[in-house]
């Protein structure tokens, strides 16, 4: 098991075989994650937060659910949940002009430009448009009428959610730099998350397959 700190407001691309898993540790409690995956046989299909309404038949995702790629077939479970299970599958990435939008005067860090930078380390092309994440620990409840919020997380420090890759892929994460909105936080202070990446060992060797 191997344990890194994702540094708040900052990306990373990280490369997973079928059966590896990654723990994502809420240091502090409030800090919400984008996470996205990318086949890494076929870079045109990625983790598709519609096919995984649609695969669950709920808004939101929780313990044992697949997390399901643009060509309905499964690329992650969600595999444990320590938190109270609210994440959010409907509001798309941050990026430069949402920070316009509330007020933001010249650059400010976002999960988009995250994503692609973090694509680029790894030199993998990003899509032309950046998918809709699963936002992980995000509290965007949906009310009976339709209306959305963004509220502080109901997630507890050292919460954390556990995904399996169920094919290889490159998953992206993200924590999030959003501080003009209560998205990570009454606070508004973007936090590190601790990402703990564990290995599918293959039982007749013990040796990683990832
Ligand atoms: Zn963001």
């Amino acid at each position: 098991m191997t344990a890194t700190t994702l540094v708040a407001r900052t990306g990373r691309a990280i490369r997973l075989g079928a059966g590896d898993s990654i723990a994502i540790v809420n240091l502090f409690g409030q800090q919400v994650v984008d996470t996205w995956a990318i086949s890494a046989v076929d870079p045109t299909t990625v983790l598709s937060m519609a096919h995984t309404r649609m695969a669950n038949g709920r808004v939101f995702v929780q313990e044992g659910d697949a997390l399901v790629g643009s060509d309905r077939e499964p690329m992650l479970t969600l595999e444990t949940d320590t938190s109270s299970g609210r994440h959010d599958t409907l509001i798309p990435a941050c990026d430069p002009a949402r920070y316009r939008q509330l007020g933001a005067v010249g650059h400010h860090d976002s999960c988009t430009d995250n994503f692609r930078d973090a694509l680029h380390e790894l030199a993998i092309p990003a899509p032309g448009q950046v998918p809709q994440p699963l936002n992980l620990f995000m509290n965007v409840p949906v009310g009976p009428d339709g209306t959305l919020g963004i509220e502080p997380p109901t997630s507890r420090p050292r919460d954390r959610v556990t995904l399996r890759a169920v094919r290889p892929l490159v998953l992206v994460v993200s924590a999030c730099p959003q501080d003009l909105a209560p998205t990570n936080g009454a606070h508004r202070e973007p936090r590190d998350i601790e990402l703990r990446l564990r290995p599918c060992f293959d039982h007749a060797g013990g040796r990683s397959v990832s």
